[in-house]
């Protein structure tokens, strides 16, 4: 098969390459000539782990290229995917559609022989007609079917979660289009995983639901873990005991500082925004947004009250600003609420991040990068956990204790505990939820 994707982010990126392991003919295409540079050069633009590798494996292989050129890719492809950013719209919280339409209008005049035209973009229901539509006016000549695929990868298992999904959903029209579509995911079907075939409404909706299924859970245990505090149980404990009930399931219960990262923010916001237009408000997603965003706020009251009322004059280490570990992608981190509420409080910020400070210079300013956590802590008065990157969790608690001028940990993912915390010097250790 051959294959074009549109949008070399960390969706098309990680599926243009991995189509092109399973043996199509791949060819990527961005509009970003810096990207596009970077990665004919061989350098992968983001941090995914494993993604280099993988890339050069294909590139050698000569079924993986990139370009600028949109046309040249479109020409003669099986399938073209959009791939392409769909970022909250400024002023009223719906998915912005700029890009996909700008895409799609692109496509349309490139388009040779039978194509589809995939959406892989995360999208409002009623976007793949609208494809659909742009194209058909654009190019009346054109042989084509839309079909929806949204993408279910997560950042930092990503090339993992292409290879071995929990299912594909491919919402199409036509059986030519479900063929094609059939013919492109038939190598991972020697694993065993559904490919779920729907109409194109459906399969929109189900990318939206998902997402926001997963940031209700999250709010959810998140909720518990604030009365936990209050009551005095340990959500670790409440956490085990719902999970391991196979109606609740053990994933997406972990306490934290709230939800953050490219999608949930943006997905549940589309989704709220979906219903009402319909007239029918999403009120579960639109509480969950709510009560995420006075989670973030808990957050920073926690630290405050653990540095002893003030964040003036004190010297705060914060390890980890990422949304989640194995990403350099910091798009709605909790830290970017977090961290200026504790320089706005007058506080000296030091922050450590594996992956974090090239995306994370411009839009934390005012604080100090360090590259070691045990340099970050040093003469400190707190330190804040924030990521529960592999680097954080096995810290000598003793050498870091001994290094700060106040021994406080504020451990926002509950890798520590408070009694190993106590024992290897800390005066005082915060978790959430205990
Ligand atoms: P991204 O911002 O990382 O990448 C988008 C890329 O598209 C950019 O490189 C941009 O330059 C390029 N682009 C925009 N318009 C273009 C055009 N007309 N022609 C060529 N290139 C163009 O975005 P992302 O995180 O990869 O997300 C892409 C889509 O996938 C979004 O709809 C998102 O909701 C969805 N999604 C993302 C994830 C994730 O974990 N990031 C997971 C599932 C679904």
């Amino acid at each position: 098969m051959r294959i074009a994707m549109i949008g070399t982010g960390y969706v098309g990126l990680v599926s243009g390459v991995c189509f092109s392991d399973f043996g199509h003919d791949v060819i990527c295409v961005d509009k970003a000539e810096d990207k596009i540079r970077m990665l004919q050069a061989g350098q992968v633009p983001i941090y995914e782990p494993g993604l280099d590798v993988l890339m050069a494996k294909n590139v050698a292989a000569g079924r993986l290229g990139f370009t600028t050129d949109l046309a040249r890719a479109v020409d003669g492809a099986d399938a073209v995917f959009i791939a392409v950013g769909t970022p909250t719209r400024r002023g009223d919280g719906h998915a912005d559609l700029t890009y996909v339409m700008a895409a799609a209008d692109e496509i349309a005049r490139a388009l040779t022989g039978y194509t589809v035209v995939v959406t892989k973009s995360t999208v409002p229901v009623g976007t793949n007609r609208k494809v659909h539509e742009t194209i058909s006016t654009a190019n009346p000549e054109a042989e084509f079917d839309v079909a929806s695929n949204p993408e279910f990868l997560r950042e930092g298992a990503a090339i993992d979660d292409f290879m071995r999904p929990d299912r594909v959903v491919v919402g199409v029209e036509s059986d030519r289009a479900a063929q094609v579509m059939a013919d492109i995911y038939r190598p991972l079907y020697l694993r065993d995983f559904p490919i779920l075939t729907t109409d194109l409404e459906s399969a929109e909706m189900i990318k939206y639901a998902a997402n926001a299924f997963l940031a209700t859970k999250i709010t959810f245990i998140n909720e518990i873990a604030g009365l936990c505090e209050r009551v005095g149980a340990d959500v670790k404990q409440v956490s085990r005991g719902i999970g391991l009930d196979g109606r609740i399931g053990n994933k997406f219960l972990h306490a934290g500082p709230g939800y953050g990262g490219s999608c949930f923010p943006k997905d549940t916001a589309a989704l709220a925004r979906i219903g009402q237009d319909h007239a029918f408000p999403m009120q579960i997603t639109e509480t969950v947004m709510r009560v995420n965003d006075e989670v973030k706020k808990r957050m920073i009251e926690k630290i405050r009250d653990a540095c002893g009322d003030s964040f003036n004059g004190k010297t705060i280490a914060v390890l980890g600003v990422t949304f989640k570990p194995n990403t350099d992608d910091m798009r709605d981190a909790p830290s970017l609420t977090i961290v200026p509420a504790l320089i706005g409080g007058g506080a000296r910020v030091r922050v450590v991040d594996p992956q974090g400070r090239a995306e994370g210079e411009a839009l934390l300013p005012g604080v100090t990068w360090e590259d070691d956590p045990y340099a970050a802590v040093r003469d400190a008065d707190a330190v804040v956990l924030l990521t529960e990157w592999n680097e954080f969790r096995a810290l000598n608690l003793s050498q870091m204790a001994q290094a700060m001028k106040t021994p406080r940990m504020v451990d926002l993912r509950n890798i520590y505990g408070r009694e190993m915390a106590l024992k290897s010097g800390f005066d005082t250790y915060v978790g959430v939820g205990r």
